[in-house]
Parts: C-alpha cells; structure tokens; sequence
C-alpha cells in the first residue's frame, strides 16, 4: 500500500493494518475496504475515528476460507454485466479461459507483462501454487492488501516523492510480496510489520520496497538499473492510462482527487494543483 507523508503501521489484535495518509492526517484506508463479512470490521472500527463511505468498490470478501475448496490460486472477483458478482479462478497459465471483462483482463495482462519483462515473481509464486488461496479485488481507491486478498486498481499507479511513476502492474507485485508472505508465513509477516524503519514505515515494507517493487520497476523500465523507485515507504496514487502504463491521465487522477475531496476532509490542494488539467 502506498501512502502521501505519513504511514505507519497499526496493530489491532493479531493482525496488521497499514494506515496512512492521503494528504494531511492519518485516513484508515482499509477500513473502507472493509467488507462488511470481515469480523474484523467492528474491532477496527472501534480504533479508527473515520468511516467514510469508501465501501462501495468493493462487494465481497472472503478473508478466510469462504471459497469453495479445490478454488486454489488466484481468484480475481469482478462485476459482470448486470453488476452481479463473479469470480475467475486464474492458475497462471488459464488466461485464455477468463471472461471478457475488462477488470480481469488487466489483471492477467499486469501480471504477464511484469513476468514477461522478469518481474512480478510474488503474484506468479501466488497464481501456481495450488497449495494457495489470494483473492485480487476491484477497488476504485489506491491498492492495499488484507489478509489474503489483494486490492487493486487497475489504473492505479504510484508516484513516489523521487519522482518515479511505477505502473499498477508495479503496484500489484508490491501488494502481491505482502501477501504472498502473508499467506505462507503470517507469523514473520506481522512481526516484520510491527518493526518500525525510520525510512520505510516499518520492516515489511523495506523487504517490499528493496525486494519486489525495485526489481520489477526496473523490469517494467520505470526506473534504470541504478536508480530507486523510492527510499521511503511515500507515494501518492496517480490513475494512468492503464494497469501496464506509467503515463498520468491528468483528467482522471484530477477527478480521484476531487472525489477523495468529496469523501475525507482532508486538503488535497496540492494534488488538485499539480493534476488539474491545463486547458
Ligand atoms: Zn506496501
């Protein structure tokens, strides 16, 4: 997950959410994502003082076992024509089988391109075990990862403070390296979560950033071989022109942030600023 300035790891019972700040204060952004099946939503929302009306993207959620058995994989849920939900069980190697649908198309598409360039190895690690289970569901805010489900937007890509503009696909290996050390080793996962860094918010996000995210960016050409995408955990969304693109839709990030506006209260005038399209 990508925050603005401050970011910082919140523990609540046994599990690890990261909270972080679109712009000026802290903004829960998980618990908008919250579905309202995930018995965890009632403890957190006793921790957090916010609960904007963020859970509209987001229609399912199967943190733990409500799949049906032998779904292994990676299940990407989407809303079909007649917004009724769907799910597609993508095994790596499946792609020619997935529904015409836009949303799971970019996920396939994502994460071809990030192997076929040499990156994307969590999400192709996720997709061929069979021993797996991640979910990867629509959200029209920025990517983040809970349990084991995987939030991503597919027009989502990340802006760091050095400059760099990873593309969603960048982004879902970053919150595929999350969850896949979720998945298979929680207990390592939450401890290196609840480590603070003094640069990366804390040390599951310095295993990510330095891991993942530098070797598929550089895969992807977002950055050149010597070069960092960033050397914190900061970032703000930006909507590019599509899940493989790093090129800004300047109309569209301006429109997220006007209904990021609309939906926090928190200043966004410096991103209305710099995304508003000149005309
Ligand atoms: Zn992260």
């Amino acid at each position: 997950m990508f925050g603005n300035k401050e970011l910082q790891d919140e523990i609540l019972g046994s599990s690890s959410f990261e909270v972080y700040d679109f712009g000026v204060r802290n903004y829960d952004a998980a618990l908008g994502r919250w579905m309202n099946l995930d018995p965890l939503a009632e403890q957190m929302r006793r921790h957090s003082p916010y609960n904007y009306a963020f859970n509209n993207p987001i229609y399912f959620i199967d943190p733990d076992g409500m799949a049906p058995q032998g779904l292994d994989d990676i299940i990407i849920w989407y809303k079909d024509k007649n917004g009724k939900d769907q799910k597609f069980t993508y095994t790596g190697n499946n792609g020619g089988a997935a529904p015409n649908n836009a949303y799971v198309k970019s996920v396939i598409d994502a994460s071809n391109y990030n192997t076929k360039n040499g990156g994307g190895q969590s999400f192709k690690k996720i997709a061929e075990n069979k021993n797996l289970k991640v979910n990867v569901a629509e959200t029209e805010h920025c990517s983040t990862s809970s349990n084991n489900t995987i939030y991503w937007n597919s027009e989502g890509g990340t802006e760091t403070d050095l400059g760099v503009v990873m593309s969603p696909a960048t982004v879902l290996e970053h919150e595929a390296d999350h969850t896949l050390s979720r998945v298979t080793n929680k207990e390592a996962h939450d401890n290196r979560s609840s480590v603070p860094d003094p640069n990366y918010s804390n040390k599951e996000e310095k295993r990510v950033i330095n891991g993942s995210e530098q070797v598929t960016a550089r895969a992807n050409g977002e950055v050149k071989s010597h070069q960092v995408t960033r050397k914190n955990h900061y970032g703000h969304t930006v909507i590019t022109n599509g899940s493989t693109s790093t090129i800004v839709n300047l109309q569209k990030t301006y429109n997220y942030y006007i209904k990021l506006s609309s939906l926090t209260p928190y200043d966004y005038t410096e991103q209305l600023k710099k995304y508003k399209p000149k005309k």
